[in-house]
């Protein structure tokens, strides 16, 4: 069985044919530029990297030159479209609506269309992609995967805002929490790897550190609290964004600044974060070469990012009840030894001790960085979300063929 994946947001589309059968890409890549001038393709398959210029005016145009693309004779991986048995699309917001996958339907369409107002920059943008890929394959299962459909598990005292309660029943504001897909992936991945149901009382913090960071709470394979709150503005602070503040700032700044609530959340979301703190860069290795050529803000900028993870870590061991399992993962998760070790290091008191050797110089895929006498394991794992939107996709497919 070969499954597409879509993951389209407002000017481009990425995607990746996955063969079940080894669960490999057998291609991968995506439009840019879509609906501006000098759009372009940027395709692999079968070892060789194309780029194809030509103009897309919308989605559908994007998925019909990535179909194209897929069955050209040169460089494609399949001989027609008849060889995609279905479609799997990331979606950002279900509203929490969904806690699976779903087959697509009317009313799935409908619940997409009426949570554009949570994600309005890239709901509106996956919905022209389901919108794009029906169109040119009315006859192929699509399936949505949302983004935050792994955390509509959390129990009420972890999505409920100390707010007006009729704030949650009127205006639907609670925690929705994001890279949900993630989360699911390396929680079930370390599962996997350490040998043990997750079922079985698994106390597991996965920590999705990228462009946007968010940490979980997974219990019992399911998740209990995720840093990501109401928008992805919250949590730990990001590349770009604050996270947590205290929301009287915003009304404090706005009189001196003489702004208003908007260019308020733009400056939170675009000129906060580690990027704001060090005026350096948001990315973590000119952060982490500024820092080492002695630039106090970089510096200051990782040390804050690093001890509010390890914030997150202690609190959601306390929620827990303890924890038997750390995931690192994404960008920074993966390659970022310092981050890890600021998050992990000088937590014996937990049982959690790093091997600070292995933490310097990990191998690739999964990774143990667990350090001598620690009861709790400490793991790098690539993250992967187009193979679990390819796994929900294929099973679903499977009950409408
Ligand atoms: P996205 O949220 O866009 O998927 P990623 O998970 O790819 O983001 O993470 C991107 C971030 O990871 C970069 O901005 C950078 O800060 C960080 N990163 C990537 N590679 C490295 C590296 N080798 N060392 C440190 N940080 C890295």
């Amino acid at each position: 069985m070969k499954v597409l994946v879509i993951n389209a947001g407002s000017s481009s589309l990425k995607y990746q044919l996955i063969d079940m059968a080894t669960e490999q890409a057998i291609a991968k890549g995506g439009c840019e530029r879509i609906g501006l001038e000098g759009s372009f393709l940027k395709h692999k398959a079968n070892g060789k990297e194309v780029t194809i210029t030509s103009p897309m005016p919308d989605h559908k145009a994007a998925i019909e030159l990535t179909l194209a693309a897929l069955v050209d004779e040169n460089h494609g991986a399949i001989k027609s479209m008849d060889e995609i048995d279905a479609v799997g699309h990331r979606i950002v917001h279900s509203g929490g609506a969904y806690d699976c996958s779903v087959l697509i339907d009317d009313e799935v369409m409908d619940v997409c269309a009426s949570n554009i107002e949570f994600a309005p920059l890239h709901q509106p943008a996956n919905i022209m992609g389901v919108n794009a890929c029906k169109a040119i394959m009315p006859n192929v299962p699509m399936v949505a995967t949302f983004d935050n459909a792994f955390h509509a598990t959390m129990p009420e005292k972890a999505f409920i805002f100390a707010l007006p309660y009729e704030y949650y029943t009127d205006y639907k504001i609670r925690r929705y929490g994001f890279h949900g897909t993630s989360h699911r992936f390396v929680s079930g991945e370390a599962a996997k790897y350490l040998g043990v149901n997750p079922e079985n009382g698994f106390k597991v913090i996965t920590c999705h550190l990228g462009n946007g960071s968010s940490i979980a709470a997974v219990k019992n394979g399911k998740c209990v609290d995720t840093s990501m709150s109401f928008t992805p503005l919250g949590g730990v602070p990001m590349g770009t964004r604050c996270g947590d503040i205290d929301p009287a700032i915003l009304e404090y700044l706005a009189g001196k600044l003489n702004v208003g609530i908007s260019e308020l959340i733009t400056i939170c979301n675009k000129k906060s974060g580690v990027s704001g703190v060090s005026g350096v860069s948001s990315d973590f290795r000119d952060l982490s070469s500024a820092a080492s050529e002695g630039n106090h803000r970089a510096a200051l900028a990782l040390e804050i990012f690093g001890y509010s993870c390890k914030k997150y870590v202690g609190s959601y061991a306390a929620a827990m009840g303890g924890v038997d399992c750390i995931v690192f993962t994404a960008g920074i998760g993966e390659h970022d030894a310092y981050v890890r070790h600021m998050v992990a290091s000088e937590l014996e008191y937990m049982g959690v001790v790093i091997d600070e050797e292995k933490n310097a110089h990990p191998t690739s895929g999964i990774c143990d960085i667990t350090g001598e006498g620690s009861r709790v394991k400490v793991l790098i794992i690539p993250t992967n979300e187009e193979l679990v939107i390819a796994r929900d996709t294929a099973e679903l497919a499977k009950s409408v063929k």
